[in-house]
């Protein structure tokens, strides 16, 4: 019997939400990301629990153990639970009734083995007991150990019930498969075969897909390959992913930013339809422009500061697919450690207003050109 035993799992709060759940017989499994992340021993992000009880239910045996109950998606479901201060995310085992490509209409259902059939992927439909048991109904562990997203069900159909899967079927794909094994032909012949309904998702659920696309450790190959089915120009028009894998090769083992991976898709034009966030959308301006710039390595570190300009030069070399020159990183330091040493006092009362403002600016651009090395009294002697 396979079991998982982790840190969330035996944490009070969980073992409090379990025990409300089930006091009166209901059944509580965890299921999708929690399980198949603790299966492959890799950081679990949410935790989202399954249950044959109907959601006024969870409400009240909720309240009845003093948990907080918020009812984030009743619609379809899902009740949040919060004790401790840990969400779990409580949704009514489902089957899926009707669908307009978009949204599923749901009904609810006590059977586990229908709530696993209306979900994504093998992988995303295995379950575990609140004592950590597994529960298997579809064979998910089979494929998630052979690192194979496999749709259940026939692919094409499942995309035509919600073509967010296209999606999701690249981002789990560069985040759970076989990088050797490549992308089965079949399940990309089904994403080919339906484009044109990826133009009726929400923008919101596109952007975050492609960013949790792109925040995966190397999303080149899942990219490369939504550029050969078509779906990279139907989300992204104008993008050329030729950059991307040189990008993540001299990346190496930094962490990963899924905004300076989408700098290297393209011109920040291409993401306008992403609903990023206003932060998000400056940083991808600003990195793309220093990138495309000529601006030297050190001083971008003394104006972006060393990480920015460190992305904005590994994102040069990969657009210019050339290697990252050693000097790089001694250019960054240097400048992202400077300190200008004028300062308005230092020019007034000689100077205000407007004209004080032209000077520093021209004090701050022969300092940068002298590899800042400058001092305050040459800098001011330099006005004459
Ligand atoms: P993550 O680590 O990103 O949270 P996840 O697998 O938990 O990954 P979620 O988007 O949180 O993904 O969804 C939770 C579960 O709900 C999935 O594992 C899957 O079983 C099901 N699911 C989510 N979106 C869909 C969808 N569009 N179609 C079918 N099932 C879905
Ligand atoms: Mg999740």
């Amino acid at each position: 019997m396979t079991r998982i035993d982790q840190p969330w799992l035996t944490d009070t709060a969980t073992q409090t939400v379990c025990a409300a759940l089930t006091v009166e017989g209901a059944q509580a499994l965890f299921v999708g990301g929690c399980v198949r992340n603790a299966l492959l021993d890799q950081p679990v992000s949410d935790l989202d629990i399954a249950t044959d009880a109907q959601p006024e239910t969870v409400i009240a045996l909720a309240k009845r153990a003093g948990i907080r109950a918020v009812p984030t998606g009743i619609d379809h479901g899902t009740v949040t639970l919060i004790e401790h201060g840990v969400p779990f995310e409580v949704t009514t085992f489902r089957r899926d009734v009707l669908t307009d490509g978009r949204r599923a209409v749901v009904a609810y259902s006590t059977d586990i083995a229908e709530d696993a059939r209306r979900r994504d992927f093998t992988m995303n439909a295995i379950y575990a007991r609140p004592d950590g048991e597994i529960v298997d109904p579809l064979g998910g562990l089979a494929d998630l150990n052979a690192r194979r997203v496999r749709f259940i069900g026939n692919g094409e159909n499942r995309i035509r019930e919600d073509y967010l899967r296209s999606l999701r079927y690249f981002r789990f794909h560069a985040w759970y498969g076989d990088p050797q094994a490549g992308i089965d032909p079949e399940a990309l012949a089904a994403i080919s075969a339906n484009l044109d309904g990826l133009a009726q998702l929400s923008r919101e659920r596109v952007g975050s897909e492609v960013l949790k696309l792109l925040g995966a450790r190397d999303p080149a190959l899942s990219v490369a390959a939504m550029r050969q089915s078509g779906v990279l120009a139907q989300i992204l028009p104008g993008s050329d992913d030729r950059a991307l894998a040189i990008l993540v090769h001299l990346e190496g083992e930094a962490p990963t930013n899924p905004i300076r991976r989408l700098v290297a898709l393209g011109d920040p034009e291409i993401a306008k339809d992403l609903r990023l966030s206003k932060q998000q959308f400056t940083e991808l301006r600003m990195l793309r422009e220093a990138a495309v710039g000529s601006q030297g390595a050190a001083e971008l570190g003394y104006k972006l500061g060393h990480d920015h300009a460190r992305d904005a030069m590994l994102l040069r070399a990969a657009l210019m697919e050339q290697p990252i020159s050693p000097e790089v990183e001694t250019d960054i330091a240097l400048g992202a450690g400077a300190t200008f040493p004028v300062s308005a006092r230092d020019l007034m009362p000689e100077m205000t207003g407007p004209e004080l403002g032209r000077a520093l600016k021209s004090l701050e651009r022969t300092w940068i050109d002298s590899g800042f090395t400058l001092d305050r009294d040459q800098l001011v002697g330099t006005l004459g």
